[in-house]
This record gives C-alpha cells, sequence and structure tokens, in this order.
C-alpha cells in the first residue's frame, strides 16, 4: 500500500466533557474521537463529542461504507457522540465496534446502556446499520490495510491503549493514563516501606515502565493524555491521567518521533494550552533528542506517510 494516502484527523481532543467557548476553540471543544484512514477503510478510535461531525462528513462522502471503531473504555467522554452518529441510523453501512470485554456481548451491553431510558429515548436497537461488535482473545486484528493490537493502561475500569501499524508507520492512541504509575505510588507510599519492600518495589517499577512503553515504543505518532499540569496533578493523583510533563518524558524514553499532547482538561482555554506547548517543547530541546512536540488540535490533519507533516 502507498502509505502516502493515509492519514489521521483528530475530530475531538478534551477529555472528562465537552468544552464550547469561544476562549477553547483554536484547540477545540469536542470530546474525544480521530479518525485514521488509509486505502479507503477508515478506522475511528473512540466515539466522543467528536464522532457527531466526522458521521455527518461521511455521509456525504462517496467512501467505503464500511467502519471499524475502537473504543479505548466506556467513560462518557469517549462514547457520549454514539447516540448522534448518523450513519448508525442508515442501513447501507456495515460498523464494527471493539472495547474492553471478554465478549461481543460485553461491549453491545456496555455501548447501548447509555441509551436506555431514562438516559436516552432511541436505543441501539433502533439502528439500522448492521453491527457487530467484536472481542479479540489475543488482542490483535487487521482491517484492510491496518493492523491493530492493543493492551490494558492505567486508568480506572478496564481501558484499552491501542496501537495501529500501516504502511510501516506505527501510530499509538492511548487517551486516558496515568504514566508512571508505579513510580508515582511509590514515592507517595515510600516512607512506610522497609528497606525489603523498597528494592522490591523498585526492580516491580522497572519492569512496569517497561511494559508501559511498549504500546508506544518507536512510534511514528504518540497520541496521549496530558490532561494535568504538575500541581494538578499533586491534587489528582491516581484518577488515572497523566502530568503533561511525564507524558513528555514517557514519550522521549520511548523513541517517540511524533507527540501529540491529548485529552486535554476542559478548564485549559487556548492561551494555557499555548502555556502547556511551550513548556513542553523546552524540554523537548533540552532531551536533545530527535522528538517532535505538538498540542493536538480539532481539524487537525496528518499525513500517515511524512511524519514531518504536522
Ligand atoms: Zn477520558
Ligand atoms: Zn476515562
Amino acid at each position: 500500500m502507498n502509505s502516502n494516502s493515509a492519514y489521521l484527523r483528530f475530530w475531538g481532543v478534551r477529555g472528562s466533557y465537552a468544552a464550547p467557548y469561544n476562549s477553547h476553540m483554536q484547540v477545540g471543544g469536542n470530546t474525544s474521537c480521530i479518525e485514521i484512514c488509509a486505502d479507503n477503510h477508515t478506522l475511528i478510535c473512540d466515539a466522543g463529542t467528536g464522532i457527531i461531525p466526522l458521521g455527518n462528513r461521511l455521509m456525504k462522502s462517496k467512501q467505503n461504507r464500511e467502519l471499524f471503531i475502537v473504543l479505548s473504555h466506556y467513560h462518557w467522554d469517549h462514547i457520549n457522540g454514539l447516540p448522534f452518529f448518523v450513519p448508525a441510523f442508515s442501513p447501507d453501512w456495515k460498523i464494527s465496534i471493539l472495547g474492553p470485554g471478554d465478549s461481543p456481548e460485553d461491549v453491545a451491553q456496555a455501548v447501548g446502556s447509555q441509551m436506555k431510558s431514562p438516559y436516552f429515548p432511541v436505543g441501539t436497537e433502533n439502528w439500522q446499520a448492521k453491527i457487530e461488535y467484536k472481542t479479540y482473545p489475543k488482542h490483535r486484528f487487521e482491517f484492510g490495510p491496518l493492523t491493530v493490537r492493543y493492551q490494558s493502561v492505567h486508568h480506572p475500569g478496564l481501558t484499552y491503549g491501542y496501537q495501529i501499524s500501516v504502511g510501516g508507520r506505527i501510530i499509538t492512541y492511548i487517551p486516558d493514563n496515568e504514566c508512571m504509575f508505579m513510580e508515582k505510588t511509590l514515592i507517595q507510599k515510600g516512607s512506610k516501606l522497609n528497606d525489603e519492600e523498597k528494592t522490591y518495589y523498585d526492580l516491580m517499577k522497572d519492569e512496569e515502565y517497561e511494559s508501559e512503553l511498549e504500546l508506544s515504543r518507536d512510534a511514528d505518532i504518540l497520541i496521549h493524555d496530558s490532561q494535568y499540569t504538575f500541581s494538578e496533578y499533586e491534587q489528582k493523583q491516581g484518577w488515572g491521567h497523566s502530568c503533561y510533563l511525564d507524558t513528555v518524558q514517557s514519550a522521549l524514553d520511548a523513541n517517540v518521533k511524533l507527540l501529540f499532547l491529548f485529552h486535554h482538561d476542559p478548564a485549559h482555554d487556548d492561551k494555557f494550552m499555548e502555556e502547556i506547548r511551550k513548556d513542553a517543547e523546552a524540554i523537548v530541546q533540552m532531551s536533545e533528542k530527535d522528538m517532535r512536540c505538538f498540542v493536538a488540535r480539532e481539524g487537525m490533519r496528518i499525513k500517515i506517510g511524512n511524519s514531518s507533516g504536522a
């Protein structure tokens, strides 16, 4: 496949809840949704409010009427665009949906629950598209030219991070994850541990960090949770989100080429996000590594065949 034809586009970049405020419009207000398109195959990562305008665009397009949606988890900000996703209500479409769970029935139940009374008037039984719920025991599948694998990350409840390979490029999508979870927990518990426990946990910490970086290792593009500043993280440790300083450090350690800070806190307006960008860039420059770092913005489209084209 000619990887130059592949692209990814950000349709929603916020975490927690949508932020449709004038002060936030340069970065964007919709919650998590990314489109990855290759060879007429469309993979959608998460179904936050960003999937609503994507659905409207897909209805007008002439492309293949087959979609694959992968959900990181079922917190509202990752699924609450689905009740308004127009292709699901059209018989022309075939839509596969994968998310955390032991069986396709688990996925169907989690997706359908938010559309039941009294929360929503129209249930998934009204969807006209051919819907297939998926789980894969080996946590790996192929969709056209895309190879997708996934594993659990540090976030309350079962949550997946995804790695998508296409045309020799690697894209890693980890929208909700608390970076360096073990290390942070150790620091918090430090004074309560004896020497033997400290040695044991130190060893575990290194192994844990290695496995945490596994999905991101050598990624051409990493899209990662960076919701908090240092002081916000101190208040919210254990909530399952990363301080952007840790996100940048993890990406450097994983030898990532292009990092997109993602899942922005709805309290952070455009001005604040610019400060975060400058600070993140300064850390990258100090490292003298060849990584580039951006704040993910709604509407950004990146050619996957050319990772310098952001
Ligand atoms: Zn989230
Ligand atoms: Zn979440």
